[in-house]
């Protein structure tokens, strides 16, 4: 009968009884080094990513444990690497036979690490090793019990912690829906999600770019932990370097785990070790990343990555959706035919260039222009070079004017123009200069396009209330003038 097997039911008992999982593998621990004279026990759990960090001591103080720790994580020994990769026990009766065993002060004579495997990967090894005496293979076999209580504990611990950590992201992914619901704006929605990431995972470093089809490039968007020089920061995807650019062409995460190790590592944060990109993918179009950092190595597992997956094609899809509607709101006030602004976007447009006019002291001006004898171009060419016309006519004002001033298609073929800072002398100036232009590039068969125009000016018309009106009948004004002209000398 061995040691092991006498103390189990009492000490199990105790050993589920214990209010942490870290207390519970702890006490085994402790019965494990009861159980067999003169050995020392650790546990040691191994992440995604290789890297290690001792959990229980019973025999070796913390301090040396820690060195340990940090020589493993930048080597791990033989013994240890074979356990993970082979998810097999590791025996050795006599380390001194075994040719890769790394000598340390206060020899060891016997070692054996036994994995615990859950979802088929090396979660820990606990391992035992004696230093007066030789473990004997029944040793190991009486050991068996404990490891099979330990990987218990351990397996409801991690089963315990994946489903809280799994409830977290759906919350988080819950959450970042209803912002998207909530958002009046996609910068509004982006610094939301940001701020949840930080709250909800605590990660530091949490940075959103936008593809942006005109530069080809990802434009930092939102941002948390970064500086702000790095607002409205862009990366080209062409580029070589960038762990958020490789995410970006590669179509999945990309996850440095030591950026150390990583040629095309970028370095944003001082002191950044490791870097989880996420493209936000909407079907098979990458329209932005999610880019994680963290000072602390390998700070992203496998699991993160896949907890934070379907997060990233929430936010992907209410951008995407947002982009959507912002464009058909976009489109909803321009015309169709010619691109000019549309009469539901006039009083708009009309109403904000008083107000900053007033604001600011300065001129603003009012042009109506209308194409003279439109109807006859419609009824002798057709109506399709009726619309060229327009077209044709929208482009000439558009390449004439100056960005800030703005193309209205009042009517069929009526359109206003509004010139901010332009008092009326300088817009006389420039409606002859459109004139020449209109004259010499908008042909048709039948010869050069005219038109009538009539001007008002916030300064030059202080009473007048409605300064588009005012436009308009002067407009009117210069048509019936042209008409009574025509009347009279035909070639005029
Ligand atoms: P006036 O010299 O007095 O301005 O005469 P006009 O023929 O230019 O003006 P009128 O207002 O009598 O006719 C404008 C015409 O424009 C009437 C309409 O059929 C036509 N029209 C309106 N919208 C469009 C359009 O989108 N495309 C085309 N081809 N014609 C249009
Ligand atoms: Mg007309």
């Amino acid at each position: 009968m061995n040691n092991a097997m006498l103390i189990q039911t009492d000490e199990l008992e105790r050993i589920l009884l214990e209010t942490t999982p870290r207390k519970a593998v702890q006490r085994a621990v402790d019965l494990i080094a009861q159980s067999i004279p003169s050995c020392s026990v650790t546990v040691l759990g191994v992440d995604f990513n290789q890297r290690v960090h001792f959990d229980a001591t019973n025999g070796i103080p913390w301090g040396v444990l820690r060195t340990v720790e940090a020589r493993f994580n930048r080597e791990l020994p033989r013994n240890v690497l074979d356990i993970i990769r082979g998810r097999e026990m590791c025996f050795i009766e006599d380390v001194g036979a075994y040719p890769d065993w790394r000598r340390r002060p206060g020899d060891i004579v016997s070692y054996v690490g036994f994995p615990i495997i859950i979802d088929r990967r090396v979660v820990s090894i606990i391992n035992v090793q004696t230093s007066t005496r030789r473990l004997k293979p029944e040793d190991v076999e009486s050991l068996r019990p404990f490891i099979h209580l330990i990987s218990l504990i351990i397996a409801r611990y991690l089963k315990e912690q994946q489903s809280a950590n799994r409830e977290n992201f759906l919350s988080l992914l819950h959450e970042t829906t209803l912002d998207g619901e909530r958002a009046t704006s996609a910068v509004e929605y982006m610094n939301t999600v940001v701020e949840r990431i930080a709250r909800r995972l605590g990660y530091q470093y949490i940075a959103l770019l936008l593809y942006d089809d005109e530069t080809e490039s990802l434009v930092l968007r939102a941002q948390k932990g970064y500086t702000s020089e790095y607002d409205g920061f862009a990366l080209s995807v062409h580029d070589r370097v960038s762990v958020v650019v490789r995410a970006f062409r590669l179509r999945h995460a990309v996850n440095v785990a030591d950026v150390r190790t990583c040629s095309f590592y970028l370095r944003a944060v001082p002191g950044g070790h490791s870097d989880l990109a996420l493209p936000l993918m909407v079907g098979d179009k990458v329209i932005g990343v999610l880019n994680l950092e963290s000072k602390k190595v390998g700070a992203f597992s496998r699991e993160d990555i896949r907890n934070l997956t379907p997060l990233a094609a929430g936010v992907g899809l209410m951008l995407a959706s947002m982009q959507i509607k912002q464009l058909l709101r976009e489109q909803a006030l321009l015309d169709g035919l010619t691109g000019a602004h549309n009469r539901h976007a006039m009083g708009g447009i009309v109403a904000e260039e008083l107000e900053r006019a007033r604001r600011h002291g300065h001129d603003v001006s009012f042009v109506m222009l209308d194409i003279d004898e439109f109807k006859s171009i419609n009824d002798r060419l057709g109506h399709a070079e009726g619309d060229r016309v327009l077209e044709a006519l929208v482009a000439v004002l558009r390449k004439s004017l100056r960005t800030i001033d703005k193309v209205i298609r009042y009517g069929g073929d009526e359109f206003l123009l509004v010139l901010p800072e332009t008092s009326q002398r300088e817009t006389e100036l420039t409606l002859e200069r459109l004139r020449a232009s209109i004259e010499t590039q908008v042909l048709t068969a039948m010869g050069a396009v005219y038109c009538s125009a009539g001007i008002a000016t916030l300064q030059g018309d202080p009473k007048e209330e409605d300064l588009v009106q005012l436009a308009d009948k002067r407009m009117y004004q210069a048509k019936i003038r042209y008409r009574a002209q025509l009347e009279e000398d035909p070639g005029y």
